[in-house]
């Protein structure tokens, strides 16, 4: 089950760039719903759920275009599939899977499985459909130099624009600094790993990497990276001439914030360790006392039964 459960949060940050399979569909039963720059298909019985995400998907367009520097466009599809076999159509691959949405950015083309077939919150089908709409955005900004984005920057600017961080990716980079070390970005530059475990510390890394950049570059220099890429300078290079230094003393400056944030010490000094133990701690005094008042009572029946004794003796 929990590998179900991780595959179904894994499978919701993919992207697929492919289209070979999206020629021919054909459109799924229902109706649809225009927004200023979504056409939304939906299976009937998921009128209210398709209109009342309308004003949020595009708040997120517009916001995630601002930042990517690109100008808002029309003409982008989101398809809400209630059944395995309507999400099929669009990419057989992933029929089966317990991927629960994907993007096909070069047809401008959302597929999700609805809350109630991927067995997920509407919290987080929105979260999906923001993480898809980032793919979406980036890939349209960096325009026909979508080969010069790197794989880890389009999903870890996917996940910080749906807040997809969870605490399994917080004990991911735990496990990465107490026994192994971080994957290269040079090796999840064009696919992720397909494990479980190794695909889900790509997408902590890639997030973690993305907010260190956000936080270190200035505003205008990290929003200046997508129009370098649209422009064919790779991303690497770019950021090499901002921080002056190779990228791979990039890499270790990174590590060390990791380090210092995730480590053994930062973690039995954070405050949810210190309010977890205070909570244990008095749990624990709760029961002592508990035990002490029942062992009173206990022994306060003992002298009941004593002095009823002796009272029964005296007066019998
Ligand atoms: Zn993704």
């Amino acid at each position: 089950m929990k590998n179900a459960k991780l595959l179904l949060i894994v499978g919701a940050l993919v992207v697929v760039s492919a289209v070979a399979h999206s020629q021919n569909v054909t459109v799924m039963p229902g109706q649809s719903h225009q927004t200023a720059h979504f056409l939304i298909h939906y299976p009937r019985p998921l009128e209210g759920l398709a209109r009342s995400i309308a004003g949020t998907l595009e708040i997120a367009f517009l916001t995630t275009c601002n930042q990517m520097g690109t100008r808002p466009f029309g003409d982008n599809v989101i398809y809400i599939c209630d059944s395995d076999s309507d999400f099929r159509q669009f990419h057989p691959s992933v029929g089966d899977s317990w991927i629960t949405g994907f993007a096909i950015p070069m047809k401008r083309k959302i597929v999700v499985r609805s809350p109630s077939l991927a067995k997920t919150t509407r919290e987080q089908f929105i979260k999906t459909l923001r993480h898809e709409i980032s793919h979406l955005v980036l890939h349209h900004a960096v325009g026909k130099n979508v080969r010069l984005l790197p794989r880890w920057f389009d999903e870890g600017m996917a996940m910080i624009n749906a807040g997809q961080w969870e605490w399994l990716d917080s004990w991911s980079l735990f496990q990465m600094v107490i026994f192994s070390d971080p994957l290269p970005f040079s090796a999840i530059r064009d696919a992720f790993p397909s494990g479980a475990s190794e695909a889900r510390l790509a997408y902590a890394q890639s997030y973690n990497f993305c907010l260190f950049l956000q936080t270190t570059l200035k505003k205008q220099q990290f929003e200046a990276l997508v129009a370098g890429m649209r422009s064919g300078i790779p991303l690497g290079t770019q950021l090499e001439r901002l921080f002056g230094v190779p990228f791979a003393k990039i890499e270790k400056v990174w590590y060390e914030r990791v380090r210092d944030r995730y480590g053994v010490y930062p973690f039995l000094t954070s405050a949810g360790v210190f309010w977890f133990l205070l909570t244990i701690l008095m749990l624990v005094a709760y029961a002592r006392k508990r035990r002490a008042a029942r062992e009173r009572l206990a022994e306060m029946e003992a002298e009941d039964e004593f002095i009823d004794h002796v009272l029964d003796g005296k007066y019998h």
